[in-house]
């Protein structure tokens, strides 16, 4: 019988397992696909909230917390498993004019970001920005990693540091007796545990174990990829809510639509053409460029974007590890930590209140 089961092996379920187990815990990860398939596969990876500054402290403090920890992170899994995450600095460019905001928001945060408004610094730092990157915000030390190399080399750390998990086992019911947790039902049999955390993504509020449940909704993103060279684009761009993300290897991403229509995970012509519209806008030169593959994710969509990082209200024995919906890659490392924290009951390294069920998210 395991000490905790976790229920989802996205990026929220495997770094939170993976912690957990490395902490002394005995764990059991149970995932209905394949290990990291839905949203932590298919995001953008860039280690920074788009817009920080339009974000609560709740959601900056587990970001910049984060940003310091995934360095580490890469090392020690590329260490264990030979695996590359591809964490790289590219750095993000945001087009817009909101300066003092920013300039505010940076300080409280330490973070180097630069207002820039002249067009041949802003071409020193990406060359090939079209007309409507004129003015904006620079901060040269945003990262990214690459989602799919992500989840790879996390399911490797498993496999390296025998962590146990099952794929393709869905978990049907959270078994409960008189307010405490006892397990969990999946198709095939009855699994004990006095923990069980839900880290199911945008499928969170599935179990209905009490009348007041977490409020997630998967919220679909579209993404397209261009087939290009090395060093081609190098800085990751945005503006109006679109965005480009280069690559390693010279493949070019283009992100993201925001779709409410449920669990919908199809992609569409017009989400290909306005990704594409808006991309040849910010990088001219992806107009030349063949486009390789369209995907769609189901984000765990929270109304501001704050996570639940809790035990449950009513339940003993059950916690919730979800709803990161646009940042589960830059909060995931901050709030494994602060989830471990919670579970072996000792003090959080941040005050865990904003992400208590009771409170907006
Ligand atoms: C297009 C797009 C772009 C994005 N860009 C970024 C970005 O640049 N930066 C960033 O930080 N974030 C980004 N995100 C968001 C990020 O990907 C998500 O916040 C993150 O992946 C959520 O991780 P998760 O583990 O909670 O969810 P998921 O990865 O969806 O994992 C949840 C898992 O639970 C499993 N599950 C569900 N129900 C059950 C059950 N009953 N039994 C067993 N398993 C179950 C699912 O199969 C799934 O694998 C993006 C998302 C999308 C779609």
């Amino acid at each position: 019988m395991p000490d905790c089961i976790i229920v989802g092996g996205g990026v929220i379920g495997l770094l939170t397992a993976r912690q957990l187990f490395l902490e002394g815990l005995d764990v059991l990860l149970l995932e209905k696909g394949p290990l990291g398939g839905e949203s932590s596969w298919a995001g953008g990876g860039i280690v920074s909230p788009l817009y920080p500054w339009q974000y609560s402290d709740a959601v900056n403090v587990l970001a910049e917390r984060s940003k310091k920890i995934y360095p580490h992170t890469q090392k020690t899994l590329f260490d264990e498993t030979g695996n590359d995450c591809e964490l790289i600095n590219s750095g993000l460019f945001t087009v817009t004019d909101n300066q003092q905001e920013i300039t505010d928001w940076a300080k409280t945060w330490s973070v180097d970001a630069r207002f820039i408004s002249d067009n041949k610094t802003i071409h020193e730092i990406e060359s090939s920005v079209g007309k409507v990157v004129d003015k904006g915000i620079w901060m040269p030390d945003i990262l990214q990693i690459r989602n799919p190399k992500f989840v790879k080399a996390l399911k490797a750390s498993f496999v390296h540091n025998v962590i146990p998990y099952h794929e393709y086992c869905e978990v049907e019911e959270i078994i409960t007796n008189n307010n405490k947790v006892s397990g969990v039902r999946t198709k095939q049999q009855t699994l004990l545990a006095d923990k069980v955390i839900i880290a199911s993504g945008a499928w969170s509020a599935q179990f209905a174990v009490t009348e007041s449940s977490v409020d997630v909704q998967p919220v679909k993103g579209q993404m397209i990829m261009y087939k290009g060279e090395p060093g081609l684009v190098k800085r990751m761009v945005l503006s109006e809510g679109h965005y480009v993300i280069p690559r390693k290897d010279g493949r070019i991403l283009a992100g993201s639509t925001l779709e409410k229509i449920g669990f919908d995970k199809s992609t569409s012509p017009a989400a290909l053409a306005e990704l594409h519209q808006a991309a040849v806008e910010l990088i001219p030169l992806l107009e030349h460029l063949s486009i390789e593959r369209q995907w769609a994710g189901l984000r765990p969509g929270t109304e501001q974007g704050i996570p639940y990082i809790c035990q449950h209200d009513e339940i003993a024995g059950l916690y919730i590890h979800a709803g990161h919906f646009r940042n589960g890659i830059v909060l995931g490392a901050a709030s494994a930590e602060l989830m471990a924290d919670i579970i072996l009951a000792r003090q959080p390294w941040c005050d865990s209140s904003p992400y208590a069920m009771q409170m907006p998210h």
